[in-house]
């Protein structure tokens, strides 16, 4: 039978009472018949207790020692599961990111994994042991560790399941499923029972914590079902798929919040070609992504030109941008880390117009002003200020007929 790797993320493995309801489930799962190969995140919020270990040592920490700081939550992991299964009498083995196979680029902290050697690991299965390991990590090319974003232990999972050809990649959650909202903002979010590689990549991206992006993109390009469900409970999760059997009539599928954007705008630059191009390159070139991007209406020659990104970011904007704030020809760089944005997603938007008229209507109707508008074929996002995200996303809920009880 078929391998099947299974991922139980940081909440799943939060203490030592939940390793061993997780090794009892995993040797379930060999128990009926399947090879397992488990991929584990750090325990509970010990990846933000590093986090803010290194800051309060060094506000700007290197690349390369948080790398080293931060793969070590996944290794207390790997190490206490693998303990948990022998004491119930598994064969099991941990192994690290690097041990795995799992090789990365160069890029600390944002890696991106560019092989999986998966020898060792079949050899494991090839004597019939379960094997765990830490997600989140590799090896660069100079056999430096490397992170892969937060969340990335859901990529480790996917590019195991690519490589070893599994029959499933399973993701335990501490909620059901993927929703139509994130319960905690919207009481009357449902829970999907499929949704399709694109819409989650939407999802994802726009701040929906289920599933981290780039592993969506991975098992997209490959092919990969992946199954969310509860760690501890049989009720079927979400099936996230190529097609997407009831898609026709659900023109929204899901809306999203993100807090963690910040706005900056560059004031007052001269509208003139190459200025934009000039700003964006550095910022390319120090690895920060830009999400959205407005310029205003130009004034006398000037205009401010504003654009978002994660908020973790900020300290490298404000590093990058400011010596260059007068070659730009700006008059000055302003932060807004108050803001958070909305977002609708659904594939159904690209056989519909008026979906966007309709979005802002609602908003509108709740005197919730909008900053700033992206979209994409089947995502429109907004910007607002943060304190009113949570009732513009229940408000789209209701308006696109996504409240629990309707259809
Ligand atoms: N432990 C890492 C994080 O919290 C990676 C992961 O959980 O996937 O982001
Ligand atoms: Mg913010």
């Amino acid at each position: 039978m078929g391998v099947y790797v299974q991922k139980y993320g940081g909440s799943s493995v939060a203490d030592v009472a939940c390793l061993r309801r997780v090794a009892e489930r995993v040797l379930q799962t060999q128990r009926a018949g399947h090879d397992v190969v488990v991929v584990v995140s750090a325990m509970g919020d010990t990846t933000d207790e590093l986090i803010g270990m290194a800051r309060e040592l060094n506000p700007n920490p290197s690349d390369r020692e948080m790398d080293m700081l931060l793969s070590t939550g996944e290794q207390v992991s790997i190490a206490l599961l693998t303990m948990a299964l022998h004491a119930q009498g598994a064969e099991a083995v941990s192994m690290t990111g690097p041990q795995a196979g799992i090789r990365t680029d160069a890029v600390h902290r944002k890696a991106k994994i560019s092989a999986v050697e998966p020898e060792r690991v079949f050899a494991h299965l090839a004597q019939g042991r379960i094997v765990i390991v830490a997600g989140f990590q590799g090896l660069t090319p100079t056999a430096e560790i490397a992170t892969l974003g937060r969340g990335g232990s859901d990529t480790t999972a996917v590019a195991l399941a690519t490589a070893l050809k599994a029959e499933r990649c399973q993701f335990g959650k501490d909620v059901p499923g993927v929703f139509t909202a994130d319960p905690r903002i919207v009481p009357r979010a449902r829970k999907l029972a499929e949704i399709a590689y694109d819409e989650m990549l939407e999802l994802a991206s726009a701040g929906a914590d289920v599933l981290q992006s780039r592993a969506v993109e991975f098992a997209k390009n490959h092919g990969v079902v992946l199954e969310v469900r509860m760690t501890f409970g049989d009720e079927p999760g979400t099936l996230v798929r190529k097609e997407v059997t009831t898609m026709e009539d659900m023109i929204v599928r899901g809306v999203a919040v993100d807090t963690d954007e910040a706005k900056v705008t560059l004031l007052r630059v001269p509208d003139q070609p190459g200025v934009a191009a000039r700003g964006f390159k550095d910022l390319a070139q120090a690895h920060i992504n830009v999400d959205m991007i407005v310029q205003n209406v130009s004034e006398a020659g000037h205009t401010d030109l504003s654009f978002t990104v994660g908020e973790e970011d900020l300290p490298k904007v404000r590093a990058t941008l400011e010596g260059h704030v007068r070659e730009l020809g700006a008059q000055g760089l302003a932060f807004d880390e108050d803001v958070a944005k909305v977002s609708i997603v659904g594939a159904g938007m690209k056989s519909h117009s008026g979906v966007a008229f309709e979005m802002f209507e609602a908003l509108a109707a709740a005197g919730i002003n909008i900053e700033m508008i992206s979209t994409s074929e089947i995502k429109i996002a907004v910007i607002v200020k943060k304190n009113v995200a949570g009732e513009a996303a229940r408000r789209l809920h209701t308006a696109f007929g996504l409240d629990a009880g309707e259809g």
